[in-house]
């Protein structure tokens, strides 16, 4: 006996299976099936494309089947139609993609605590925040494109993900993708190079909004640049959201750079500035609630003052205090804030220091050969400190993880991230650790200048 319609029993799956692959990989592979029918023992669903057929019976048909079982209690089968009209998301003369199975698409989750409510309002990001927030509410309709723009470390990326964040809440069916112009790059590359140009195609065209960081990093690749032109434009012609981040303002441009920006700017443009002091305040308040760490007013108004720069290394400031203060059990007072920031104070207005800086301090400090940082040897004594060298890479120089990878001997932008992630980890759990990367961060910085 049947007691669940056809939409309830694909409901109840897509809520397990959503259990199991995450958000993201629901919202790009499932959002867009809608079912028709179940008869005979078959559920009938229509996907817009072969690319989605595809793609959902390689991955998680044979999962999808046991579910279906589970819960209409009997054997039931899989068909898909696909819905050759797709005039709604692509232009006529666009011919739809048919795409190829095979290509795996790397994603970019959305970090759930880069929202709105755990970002701080001032005067240095209001407009941006405001527009923000009118988007993710309304997405696709006044603020289209949106770019935002801002120095290093001033929101941008939190901003994006609140919006994603939000989007998803506000609008459970949309497809949202957070990228960065890096992987967009990437992901572009290797499409070119397995023959999988139609399902690359497919996967953007298909989003109803699309978020770019860091697309200072696309320009200067024409022909990923031409593609992000094609993209924005059928996205654009079906009046999808885009949005996307940059750390120059267009007068810091080159002629190439510009040509695409001003494309961008039909929409929308706000800059995020560096805060000041009563947003700096509020700002340290608000991690340190976060992390439930609490700090004297006084010291609050010490680094707030102390540290201009921007808002990353506000926070960073934080973290080393609650390494000291777990490590110690030592109250906090302003003598000892100023002692134990002492070396990321110096830093604090320095500029970016260059890459072969970094790997020669390391290589000296841990007593191998730069050589050896460019090297693939696994061995323990070199790969730390390959990993310690690029993790520094990325968070003192403004090179993109590719250059980065270029750098150590032609490794892969994803060796670098990986490096970055494993030594943030390490910071986090181990204070003496955290002493020596400062302790080689105020050597770099003096190195350098
Ligand atoms: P960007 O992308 O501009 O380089 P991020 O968005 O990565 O900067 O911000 C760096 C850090 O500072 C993040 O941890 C972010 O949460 C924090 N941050 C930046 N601006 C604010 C703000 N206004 N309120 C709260 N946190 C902020
Ligand atoms: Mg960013």
């Amino acid at each position: 006996m049947k007691t669940l319609d056809a939409a309830e029993l694909w409901g109840q799956a897509v809520e397990r299976l959503r259990a199991e692959i995450g958000e993201e990989n629901t919202g790009l592979w499932l959002k867009p099936v809608d079912v028709v029918s179940w008869e005979g023992g078959v559920l009938l669903l229509r996907v817009p494309n072969k690319f989605f057929s595809d793609g959902i019976k390689e991955r998680y048909q044979k999962r999808l089947l046991s579910l279906l079982r589970e819960i209409g209690g009997a054997d039931i089968g899989l068909d898909f139609k696909v819905e050759r009209d797709l005039a709604r998301v692509l232009p006529p003369s666009d011919p739809v993609p048919e795409a190829s199975p095979q290509s795996d698409f790397a994603l970019t989750e959305l970090n759930p605590r880069y929202t709105f409510q755990s970002f701080v309002i001032g005067e240095s990001n209001r407009l941006a925040c405001a527009t923000a927030e009118s988007i993710a509410k309304s997405p696709g309709t006044q603020y289209n494109p949106y770019v935002i723009y801002g120095g290093v470390g001033l929101g941008k990326t939190h901003l994006m993900h609140a919006i994603g964040n939000a989007m998803r809440r506000q609008h459970p069916k949309a497809r949202v993708l957070y990228t960065t112009s890096e992987q967009f790059v990437n992901e572009y590359i290797a499409a070119v190079q397995n023959n999988a140009l139609d399902a690359f195609r497919a996967k953007y065209r298909f989003l109803d909004c699309l978020l770019i960081d860091d697309i200072q990093f696309l320009i200067a690749k024409e022909r990923s640049e031409q593609e992000f032109f094609h993209t924005f434009n059928s996205l654009f012609d079906s009046r999808k959201q885009i949005i996307v981040s940059s750390d120059r303002s267009p007068k810091d441009m080159s002629p190439l750079e510009q040509r695409l920006i001003s494309r961008l700017e039909w929409g929308f443009v706000a800059d995020i500035k560096p805060p000041d002091l009563e947003t700096r305040i509020a700002i340290l308040r608000k991690k340190a609630e976060l992390e439930r760490f609490s700090v004297p007013e006084d010291v609050v108004l010490f680094i707030a003052s102390s540290v201009k720069t921007n808002v990353r290394s506000l926070e960073g400031s934080l973290i080393r205090l609650k390494a000291f203060q777990s490590m110690t059990g030592a109250g906090l007072s302003v003598e000892n804030a100023r002692e134990i920031l002492k070396d990321a104070l110096s830093a604090d207005d320095a500029a970016p220091v260059r890459v072969e800086t970094i790997q020669r301090v390391v290589a000296l400090k841990y007593s191998v050969d730069v050589k050896d940082l460019k090297g693939h040897q696994r061995t323990a004594s070199i790969a730390l400190p390959r990993q310690v060298a690029m993790y520094l890479c990325c968070v003192m120089t403004d090179q993109s993880s590719t250059d980065i990878g270029r750098a150590f001997g032609g490794k892969d932008h994803s060796t670098v991230l990986h490096a970055r992630k494993k030594i943030e980890k390490k910071v986090e759990e181990d204070p003496f650790f955290l002493e020596l990367i400062n302790k080689l961060q105020a050597d770099i910085k003096s190195a350098d200048s």
